[in-house]
Parts: structure tokens; C-alpha cells; sequence
């Protein structure tokens, strides 16, 4: 395993129990940790995944559950000062891999699937947004250091 700090608890065949690509990595603590998203058609597309495998928010202690939404609104603001998107897309799903985890998906209107929801058939072809793709280093910058300077309480650090 390449990060052995990633898995707490692990879920047999749950892809989100290994540690994810370090170039994809962009922050973490022993409680969770942000990935971007490798898909060129929305740039900016980040996951805030807990560490812990288990389904649902409810199922974490309330502590947890608001600290990551806490995270949650940080990572999104981060997203919308740095991309001014159209739209963010919050969603927690986790139908297909039930390991609790968000998506956070900036959106703008000329994207592949707007208005639609980005795992819905696409309503236009695919184009390249260099200016957008040029803003991710800041973008996970940004990020990295709104979520290290979140105060998590008395969470595992
Ligand atoms: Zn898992």
C-alpha cells in the first residue's frame, strides 16, 4: 500500500479502503481525506472521503458528521472562489461502492452534461477548457489549506 495512514477499517473489494493515487491526493488527516477527480470534462471535481468504511453520515458520531460537512462547505468554497463556476454539485451516492464519501462537482453551463447531472447521457460534445485546467494547482492549493486550517475539534488529528 502506498500510504499505509489512508485505511482505518476495511471493507472487502472497496476501492475507496486503498490509498489513493499521491498525485491525486490533495489533502488528508486520520479522519478523511480529498482526492481530485482525473476527468477533463469538469475540472475541479473533487471527493472528500472518510477513512472509515461505513455507509451512511448518520452512522457517524455527530462530531464527525459535522466536522465533514464542515470540510464539505470549505472545499466547495474553495471551488467556487477559485473556478467561479456556473454551479456546484454536491452528492452522496454510494449506491454502487458503499463506502460514505461526497462528490463535489463545479459546473458550468457550456459543460458536457449541464443542466443535467454529470452521470446522466451528455447533451453536448466534448471541449477542452485550458483557462480552467490552468486554475487546478491553485484550486488544490486552496483547498489543501482550508481543510488543514478547519479546527477539527477534538477528532483524531
Ligand atoms: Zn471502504
Amino acid at each position: 500500500m502506498a500510504n499505509p495512514n489512508v485505511v482505518i477499517n476495511k471493507g472487502a473489494d472497496c476501492p475507496l479502503c486503498y490509498a489513493p493515487d499521491p498525485a491525486l491526493l490533495i489533502w488528508q488527516n486520520a479522519f478523511c481525506y480529498v482526492v481530485a477527480v482525473d476527468d477533463p470534462d469538469y475540472p475541479g471535481y473533487c471527493r472528500l472521503i472518510v477513512k472509515n468504511h461505513i455507509a451512511e453520515m448518520s452512522e457517524l458520531p455527530l462530531a464527525e458528521a459535522t466536522y465533514l460537512l464542515r470540510l464539505l462547505l470549505a472545499i466547495e468554497q474553495a471551488q467556487r472562489q477559485i473556478l467561479q463556476p456556473d454551479k456546484i454539485n454536491l452528492a452522496s451516492l454510494g449506491n454502487k461502492v458503499p463506502h460514505l464519501h461526497w462528490h463535489l462537482i463545479p459546473r458550468f453551463i457550456d459543460d458536457r452534461h449541464f443542466p443535467e447531472a454529470v452521470w446522466a447521457l451528455p447533451s453536448r460534445e466534448p471541449r477542452p477548457h485550458p483557462e480552467r485546467q490552468q486554475l487546478l494547482p491553485l484550486l488544490h492549493h486552496a483547498i489543501k489549506v482550508a481543510c488543514q486550517q478547519l479546527y477539527s475539534g477534538d477528532l483524531r488529528q
